[in-house]
């Protein structure tokens, strides 16, 4: 396939896709099959370095059914009714909402996809018919399931992840690493078929191999740290059995501990730390002599900085969600969204980058180095970004305009189309 009239690193050219890479850049490629960018800049495709995508996808996939959020029939329809795909659950109904509904009452009134509703007791799920055909078992006629919560877990073990590849196709994203400590055997080989076409790294528990996962993710949390002799020996093993380890670091004790750790262990490149939410000199100072990598959230001090201004102490505000001290110190920095903690958008995710909000301003970056916290190889995230030259592989992104435009706002950017190994998998069509 080529691209015609893309700009690439703001000049206007062609490009041609062969075996999944770029194989030819420059004016008037000649060819049959081609794609008009008119324009529109052509980025590396996106990486998110941090996700749980099973439990974003059961996020975009449920809705409160009761009170305080929803209180009447109609308020009940609307929400069932929203726009989505796959799987609906519902959480939280009580009879005051609709009486006590059944399967025909979800048939006649809720969406055309299977659709399950947990009773706020827990103990009752509601089922309208297209979800009663996905149950491996007999479900009662009138679609109510009392106790029946090994039957559903039949069927929801993991959730349908298309809505959410979908949209992550949609923001450009060509790959993601899914971060989940509790990862195993069975999380991997599901994601490797249900994560398709997108390019899957993946981390998780020691038992995985090193063909499975190539980093540990330890999560460890102030009320359950471990002793720093424990935590340096799980250090030690993962490295003796060739994986980098990558530690889930929120607050200071969090880190300091882990670092201390990989300190004593010896520190692997590779290595990383989630998060690194709270960091003053010293822990800087720190990360950058073990060469540690950062992966870090820009969205958050956006979603959260109300919360942040009224909880954390004041002479903490400066040490919030680093980028500019990060990058000044040449410190190895990618980015992810964390969702469902976070929102998956990572264009609105660099615009909060490089448009901090109010008291967090010292720490914007400028909109190219946002861009190369989501451009790092899917396995490397410590390495310089990608880059869209001859040779590279073919996962790219076509933006509506050039980069020129898009710095002016990135969270105003749409995403045109999207190729992973050269194929096309986004395509939005104007
Ligand atoms: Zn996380």
């Amino acid at each position: 396939m080529i691209v015609r009239n893309c700009e690439i690193e703001g000049r206007i050219t062609d490009i041609k896709i062969a075996k999944g890479r770029i194989s030819q850049i420059g004016g008037n490629i000649k060819g049959e099959r081609y794609f008009d960018a008119k324009g529109g800049a052509l980025i590396p495709g996106l990486h998110d370095h941090h996700i749980h995508l099973n439990a974003a996808a059961a996020a975009m996939n449920c809705v409160r059914c009761g009170p305080p959020e929803v209180t009447s029939e109609s308020e009940l329809i609307r929400v069932l009714n929203m726009k989505g795909e796959g799987w609906l659950r519902g959480v939280g109904y009580y009879h005051s909402v609709a009486g006590e509904i059944d399967r025909s009452w979800l048939d006649n009134n809720g969406p055309n996809r299977p659709v399950r509703i947990q009773h706020r007791s827990g103990r009752l799920w509601i089922l309208n018919s297209l979800a009663i055909d996905h149950l491996s078992m007999e479900a009662p006629k009138d679609g109510r399931l009392l106790d029946g919560d090994n039957t559903i877990r039949s069927i929801s073990q993991f959730p349908d992840l298309r809505p959410l590849v979908n949209r992550l196709l949609s923001y450009g994203i060509t790959g993601v690493t899914e971060v989940t400590p509790s990862n195993g055997a069975a999380e991997y080989e599901n994601y490797i078929k249900a994560a398709k076409p997108l390019r899957l790294t993946l981390m998780g528990k020691a038992e995985l191999s090193l063909v499975q996962s190539s980093h540990l993710k330890l999560h460890y949390h102030d009320h359950n740290l471990p002793p720093l002799e424990e935590l340096t020996a799980e250090i030690i093993s993962a490295h003796q059995a060739g994986r980098n380890i990558a530690a889930h670091c929120v607050t200071r004790a969090e880190l300091m501990l882990t670092l201390a750790a990989i300190d004593m262990a010896g520190a692997e490149k590779g290595d990383r730390i989630e998060h690194a939410a709270i960091a003053d000199e010293a822990a800087m100072e720190w990360m950058s002599k073990l060469g540690v990598i950062v992966v870090t959230q820009p969205n958050f001090i956006a979603e959260r900085a109300a919360a942040y201004l009224k909880d954390v102490p004041r002479e903490d505000h400066e040490n919030l969600w680093r980028l500019k001290a990060f990058a000044d110190r040449g410190l190895k920095l990618a980015a992810g969204s964390d969702a469902p903690f976070g929102d998956p958008n990572p264009w609105a995710a660099m615009a909060a980058a490089v448009k901090r909000p109010k008291g967090f301003e010292a720490e914007a970056i400028s909109p190219d180095l946002a861009l190369e916290l989501y451009t790092k190889p899917a396995d490397d995230a410590g390495a310089p970004a990608r880059r869209v030259v001859i040779g590279a592989k073919a996962d790219l992104c076509l933006l509506d305009r050039s980069w020129a435009q898009a710095k002016l706002g990135l969270d105003d950017v749409t995403v045109k189309a999207t190729w992973i190994d050269g194929e096309l998998v986004y395509n939005l069509i104007d």
